[in-house]
């Protein structure tokens, strides 16, 4: 059986940016190839794109977030712009900064034994000192051996498609009329755009509602991708594993935002990771390290669950007071620094 130093299972945000603080003998497992699998809108802060040299896989900066409320539309200016990017470009540049091995093959299975992991995955087993766990809102090596670890209570679903429409902002759509306890949103990228639905509280049958806002621009819907997202903050490490990213609750309740915090969590899991491999840090001295980054920033996640099930119980007439007293650029900048700390 091949012994890795390190198996790192899913190979999206968190698990490429775990893989790119790596330099012992690393496995990569996804089930799918690198760079195919996208559920995202791909919207991101460009200081973090740019921070972990993507760049290059920029698709178009704003600087602005156009709230629609109540048939009104308030900008909000943003300090720090934010971008989308192309998730397969994006994926290969941040692959390109690992020598793990990878596999693609889908996990089925996980052991813990006398200080070794044995991970069962559809092409055969393989033994690590450490495992990952990356594997989005499944958490699918967490699970196995903490079953209940998932939440299912305690996800959101969106799907979205890309179409020939230009605009030059993020917008974010809050309206009864498209979509009950939900939002809508329309990303810019360069030529076309992301058009998309999120249910916050889980049903899947959002096609209707996805068909109903891209009427309102003359659109079709194209090649639909979504999922869902886990929005309930949980143990970082179990049963000795490593969890990473949605695995671990790091999307954001309310936004849905999750690329950046899963890279900079990733990026921490894996210098902690690599500082137990090169023997400069305890294992147990690794895992609480992680713990307490992962879960610093409970009181803002919290705060931002409480606005989510707040929001799906007001009117929109609320709604439409409080992002007007957010476009104020004072109170906007406030806001902004506080959500970029989560
Ligand atoms: C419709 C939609 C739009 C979104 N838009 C944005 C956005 O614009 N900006 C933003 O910041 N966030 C957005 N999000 C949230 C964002 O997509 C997630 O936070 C992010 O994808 C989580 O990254 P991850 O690496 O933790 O997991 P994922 O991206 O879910 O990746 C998990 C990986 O693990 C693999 N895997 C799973 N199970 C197994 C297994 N058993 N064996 C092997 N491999 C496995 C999968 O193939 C996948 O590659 C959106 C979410 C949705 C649903």
């Amino acid at each position: 059986m091949d012994k890795y130093d390190v198996i790192i299972a899913g190979a999206s945000f968190a698990g490429l940016s775990v893989a790119s603080q790596m330099r012992g003998k690393v496995l990569l497992v996804d089930k799918y190839d690198i760079g195919t699998f996208q559920i995202s809108a791909c919207g991101a802060p460009y200081d973090v794109v740019k921070g972990i040299g993507c760049e290059d896989s920029v698709l178009q900066i704003s600087d602005t977030f156009s709230f629609h409320v109540n048939n009104k539309i308030i900008d909000i200016h943003l300090e720090r712009p934010y971008c989308t990017f192309d998730f397969a470009k994006f994926c290969r540049i941040l692959n390109s900064k690992n020598d793990a091995d990878f596999l693609k093959a889908k996990i089925v299975g996980v052991k813990n034994g006398g200080g070794l992991f044995t991970v069962y995955t559809s092409k055969g087993a393989f033994s690590s000192r450490m495992v990952v766990d990356a594997t989005g809102w499944r958490a699918s090596v967490a699970e196995k051996l903490s079953p209940g670890y998932v939440h299912r209570d305690m996800l959101s679903f969106g799907i979205e498609t890309e179409v020939p429409y230009q605009c030059q902002t993020f917008h974010f759509l809050y309206e009864p009329d498209l979509i009950q306890e939900g939002a809508g949103w329309i990303f810019p990228c360069g030529e076309f755009s992301r058009i998309g639905v999120v249910s916050y509280t889980g049903p899947r049958k959002l096609m209707g509602e996805l068909d109903f806002l891209l009427g309102r621009f003359n659109q079709k819907r194209q090649k639909v991708h979504g999922g869902f997202f886990c929005y309930c903050l949980k143990e970082p490490v179990v049963e000795g594993v490593f969890v990473a990213g949605c695995a671990q609750g790091q999307t954001l309740p309310l936004t849905g935002e999750g690329i950046r915090r899963c890279i900079t969590h990733g990026i921490r899991c894996g210098e902690i990771i690599q500082q137990i491999v090169d023997g400069e840090m305890d294992f147990r001295e690794g895992q609480n390290q992680y713990s307490r980054f992962a879960l610093r920033a409970r009181a803002g996640y919290d705060f931002l669950l409480k606005v989510q099930n707040g929001l799906v119980k007001t009117s929109e007439e609320n709604i439409k007071i409080v992002a007007r007293v957010i476009s104020n650029r004072m109170v906007s900048k406030f806001v902004e620094r506080y959500y970029r700390g989560i």
